[in-house]
Protein backbone atom coordinates (compact mmCIF):
# COMPACT_ATOMS: atom_id res chain seq x y z
CA UNK A 1 0.00 0.00 0.00
CA UNK A 2 1.48 3.92 -0.58
CA UNK A 3 1.22 6.22 2.15
CA UNK A 4 1.15 8.84 -0.02
CA UNK A 5 -1.59 11.46 -1.04
CA UNK A 6 -0.13 12.35 -4.88
CA UNK A 7 -3.06 11.66 -7.18
CA UNK A 8 -2.10 11.27 -10.75
CA UNK A 9 -3.76 14.17 -13.17
CA UNK A 10 -6.28 11.86 -15.21
CA UNK A 11 -5.57 14.11 -18.41
CA UNK A 12 -1.91 13.88 -18.56
CA UNK A 13 -0.94 11.07 -15.50
CA UNK A 14 1.41 13.85 -13.66
CA UNK A 15 1.49 14.47 -10.50
CA UNK A 16 -1.92 16.05 -9.98
CA UNK A 17 -1.23 18.41 -6.62
CA UNK A 18 1.91 19.87 -8.54
CA UNK A 19 -0.59 21.65 -11.31
CA UNK A 20 -1.51 25.54 -11.08
CA UNK A 21 -5.69 25.60 -10.71
CA UNK A 22 -6.22 28.95 -12.61
CA UNK A 23 -9.74 30.09 -13.04
CA UNK A 24 -11.67 32.83 -14.29
CA UNK A 25 -13.81 35.27 -13.00
CA UNK A 26 -13.74 36.83 -8.98
CA UNK A 27 -14.68 34.49 -8.09
CA UNK A 28 -13.76 31.99 -10.33
CA UNK A 29 -16.55 29.32 -11.44
CA UNK A 30 -14.34 27.97 -14.12
CA UNK A 31 -10.84 27.44 -15.53
CA UNK A 32 -8.08 25.36 -16.41
CA UNK A 33 -5.14 23.43 -14.87
CA UNK A 34 -1.44 23.99 -15.86
CA UNK A 35 0.68 20.90 -15.34
CA UNK A 36 4.52 22.06 -14.68
CA UNK A 37 6.06 19.37 -16.38
CA UNK A 38 7.62 20.98 -19.34
CA UNK A 39 5.89 20.56 -22.73
CA UNK A 40 3.25 19.17 -21.08
CA UNK A 41 -0.17 20.06 -22.45
CA UNK A 42 -2.55 19.30 -19.81
CA UNK A 43 -5.00 21.87 -20.72
CA UNK A 44 -7.71 19.96 -17.86
CA UNK A 45 -10.64 22.48 -17.56
CA UNK A 46 -12.45 22.67 -14.13
CA UNK A 47 -15.86 24.30 -13.58
CA UNK A 48 -18.34 24.59 -10.76
CA UNK A 49 -20.63 23.10 -12.81
CA UNK A 50 -23.49 25.71 -12.06
CA UNK A 51 -24.17 26.39 -15.72
CA UNK A 52 -24.37 22.21 -17.13
CA UNK A 53 -28.07 21.65 -15.38
CA UNK A 54 -29.59 25.26 -16.20
CA UNK A 55 -31.16 24.52 -19.14
CA UNK A 56 -33.97 22.93 -17.30
CA UNK A 57 -35.27 25.98 -16.44
CA UNK A 58 -35.84 26.92 -20.18
CA UNK A 59 -39.41 27.52 -21.05
CA UNK A 60 -40.74 25.73 -24.54
CA UNK A 61 -42.64 28.07 -26.25
ZN1 LIG B 1 1.20 16.86 -17.26
ZN1 LIG C 1 -2.54 17.14 -15.98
Amino acid sequence: MSDNTEKPCHKCGHDFNAHMLKGYGSPPTEGWMECPVEGCKCDMTWSLGKNFDSKSNETNT
